[in-house]
């Protein structure tokens, strides 16, 4: 797929001298990916990148609409941002992905921050270097917005991938279940699945330029396939990325229970490189909750998908997420939550405390519990769940994992960190440059959050 990449470059050459760029990335792997591919769009500009964002020509905020908090951090970063403008008069400042998706956002932004140059949303990527290109020819500058959805052009984007031996691989874009809590739908569109060929394309190149590890990506995995002709399912794609040589580990995220199929389990657990781990977002313990949420399953699938699993995949590990303080979640509520914890033991949970979005079905809701007791709600369900993780990684000590080096430990230099296949962090003492390479260790200590080991 071309992009206007090559003509931006040749009405580039002679306007400036290089320029520096600098993203700040909020939210989920799927924006992380999308700052990957502005890297590249903009390093085929030939911009490079800035080693602080003080120092940048070019400052772009890739935002998450997902919660109010990274919307928050998103308008006091702007705040920091203005006075550079008065050091730098040629710095260009953009917003882009989510947040900035939703129109009224987009105007609220404009309005309340003058001076950012650019407001684009999710489906305004390919254009991004027509944008910047436009933007730096044009002396009086105004605030270009550009939220048009458009659906087809993501095919054929480059990828400055941020390392050299893992990579975010998306399978599809966009999302059709329309949680009632959720703003992703609105901000990333309906669901496109990418063509199987191209991914499995994709993926041979990353291991032939010798990744090791590829995460496939998605806002639900399990229904990729189901808008391509044929309907391949998810499960046909693993099978196929399973037989790619030179790869060692094939992940997946994000997985919806309800499209999560006998077949898929089967897959993983008859893969030779598709890691043993499923992180599988609940939200909540309550049935009634999980109605008024439309995640479409109840606690009883949900569990009885897991038992599923712990039967196919020997020492596989769950992971979720989670919701406090939906806005009519009773006390009840909560406590089949927490019961629900109790039963499934997950190996990790990362909980959240609602917040509406708007034009969302549950942003209608009348909130009946105040903020206070959500944050209470919070914390007794995070030490439920810190000390089911020990204890879980605790059955972990005395055996031995392999572990991909991810580099050195940012609290010891004289240790290295890297992820089992369960994706469980663990760190061991090791010298050298060892990133990128696979070790067995001997776990010797569980913590909550981590595991210590030594290289058998
Ligand atoms: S599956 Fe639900 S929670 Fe996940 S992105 Fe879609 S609407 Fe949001």
């Amino acid at each position: 797929m071309k992009t206007d990449q090559g003509n931006t470059q040749n009405r580039l050459n002679g306007v400036k001298k290089v320029k520096t760029y600098f993203i700040v990335t909020y939210g989920c792997q799927m924006n992380e990916h999308d700052s990957e591919v502005m890297s590249a769009l903009l390093e085929g500009l030939g911009f490079s990148p800035a080693e602080e964002l003080e120092k940048a020509d070019l400052i772009i905020i890739n935002t998450c609409a997902v919660r109010k908090k990274p919307e928050d951090k998103v308008a006091s970063l702007l705040g920091k941002l203005a006075p550079l403008k008065n050091i730098n008069k040629d710095l260009i400042i953009a917003v882009t992905g989510c947040m900035s998706q939703q129109r009224e956002m987009a105007v609220h932004l404009k309005e309340r921050f003058p001076f950012v140059d650019l407001i684009t949303g999710t489906h305004a990527l390919p254009r991004l270097p027509s944008h910047i290109t436009r933007i730096m020819e044009i002396k009086q500058r105004k605030t270009i917005v550009d939220i048009e959805e458009d659906y087809a052009k993501r095919e054929g984007l480059p990828v400055k991938h941020s390392s050299f031996f893992k990579a975010w691989l998306p399978v599809n874009y966009g999302c059709n279940n329309f949680c009632s809590y959720c703003i992703v739908p609105y901000v990333r569109g309906k669901e496109r699945s990418r063509k199987m060929d191209h991914i499995i394309e994709e993926a041979k190149i990353l291991a032939e330029k010798g990744y090791m590890e590829i995460t496939l990506l998605g806002q639900n995995v399990n229904s990729y396939g189901h808008d391509l002709p044929g309907k391949p399912t998810f499960a046909a794609l693993l099978k196929e990325m399973d037989q790619i040589n030179g790869l060692a580990r094939i992940r997946f995220m994000t997985s919806h229970p309800k499209d999560l199929s006998s077949k898929l389990i089967e897959t993983v657990a008859r893969g030779e490189k598709i890691c043993e781990h499923f992180h599988l977002p609940v939200q909540s313990g309550s049935d009634r909750i999980l109605k008024l949420m439309k995640r479409q399953y109840s606690r009883e699938k949900y569990s009885s998908l897991v038992r599923e699993i712990r039967k196919a995949i020997p020492n596989v590990s769950v992971t979720t997420d989670l919701i406090v303080g939906f806005p009519v979640e009773m006390e009840d509520d909560f406590h089949e939550t927490l019961s629900l914890l109790e039963e499934i033991r997950f190996d990790n949970a990362f909980s959240f405390l609602y917040s509406p979005r708007k034009n969302t079905k549950a942003a209608l809701l009348k909130e009946e519990i105040s903020h206070q007791d959500k944050e209470k709600r919070l914390g007794k369900l995070n030490n439920l769940q810190h000390r089911i993780s020990k204890e879980v990684n605790e059955t972990l000590v005395g055996k031995t994992v392999e572990v991909l080096i991810e580099g050195t430990s940012k609290n010891n230099p004289d240790m290295k960190t890297g992820r089992t296949r369960t994706n469980k962090l663990v760190h061991f003492p090791a010298s050298g440059e060892l990133t990128g390479l696979l070790v067995r260790v001997v776990i010797k200590e569980a913590r909550t959050w981590d595991l210590i080991g030594e290289v058998e």
